[in-house]
């Protein structure tokens, strides 16, 4: 029986290339092209947005579709290999992980027994070579992703093989709508990962930082950038994590890590 613990990649454990090197990229083939500025990197995320808000939490993160789509609108005729681009820009320091403590607590989780898996909505394809150049395919057993299982997270039956597997301890990640919402759906622990904490915040425990009343700014922030039209919403109940923790080192605060 497995006991498995999941993170997140983007924004938990990994800066991925595509914000500063590859919607760059993007933007000067186009524009070149065009003989205009095309302002690829605001379409392509306004894109992307709007299939998050329809549900179309999948399609949405098909960078190379998106990419396709935005091509036809602007009349050209042209194919950019995202795909490609990935393995091009997946090098240091353009990729790197998000602090020091990433690769000490996943080895630690590892030898207290722990099964390490990654749950992303980004696909296979766009995250393997950033996790291999950063050294995190060393570490984490699995790489759930939505092509893969039909599913996007903040849906449950992402993890179905997983858990057919065994018992999910707890699931890590920056995002609200994504990883805490999951993680609250299945009942398991819900940590989140926050690096910009306010000072009233830091000197508290991960559990007590949860129930601090500092914390709402906090997430009516972060709910607001996931999704605009949450800014001034009273938050889903969904969005409130067990845990907040500023670094992967400050996990070992949450879990009753034993030997097994
Ligand atoms: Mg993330």
């Amino acid at each position: 029986m497995k006991k498995w613990i999941t993170f997140d990649l983007d924004g938990t454990l990994m800066q991925n290339p595509f914000d500063a090197w590859i919607f760059p990229e993007v933007e000067t083939l186009l524009s070149e092209e065009l003989k205009y500025s095309c302002d690829a990197k605001k379409r392509l995320f306004h894109a992307h947005q709007q299939m998050l808000r329809n549900e179309q939490i999948v399609a949405a993160y098909d960078w190379d579709d998106l990419v396709r789509q935005l091509i036809q609108e602007l009349g050209l005729t042209r194919e950019i290999d995202i795909e490609a681009l990935v393995v091009t820009h997946s090098v240091e320091p353009k990729v790197y992980l998000l602090d020091d403590t990433v690769i000490p607590a996943l080895r630690r989780l590892k030898e207290e027994g722990y099964d390490l898996a990654a749950v992303t909505n980004g696909y296979y394809k766009y995250q393997y070579p950033v996790m291999k150049a950063l050294g995190l395919t060393e570490w984490l057993d699995v790489i759930v992703t939505p092509e893969r299982t039909g599913y996007a997270k903040p849906n449950i039956r992402m993890l179905d093989s997983l858990l057919s597997e065994g018992e999910l301890v707890a699931h890590v990640g920056d995002r609200l709508d994504h990883d805490v919402t999951i993680a609250n759906q299945l009942g398991v622990v819900s940590v989140l990962i926050h690096r910009d904490l306010p000072e009233e915040l830091l000197g508290l425990s991960p559990k007590q930082r949860a129930d601090h009343i500092g914390l709402g700014p906090v997430l009516e922030g972060l709910a607001a950038r996931e999704n605009p039209q949450l800014a001034g919403m009273r938050l889903p109940q969904s969005y409130q994590p067990n845990y907040v923790i500023r670094d992967l080192e400050e996990l070992f605060h949450c879990l009753d890590i034993k030997k097994r």
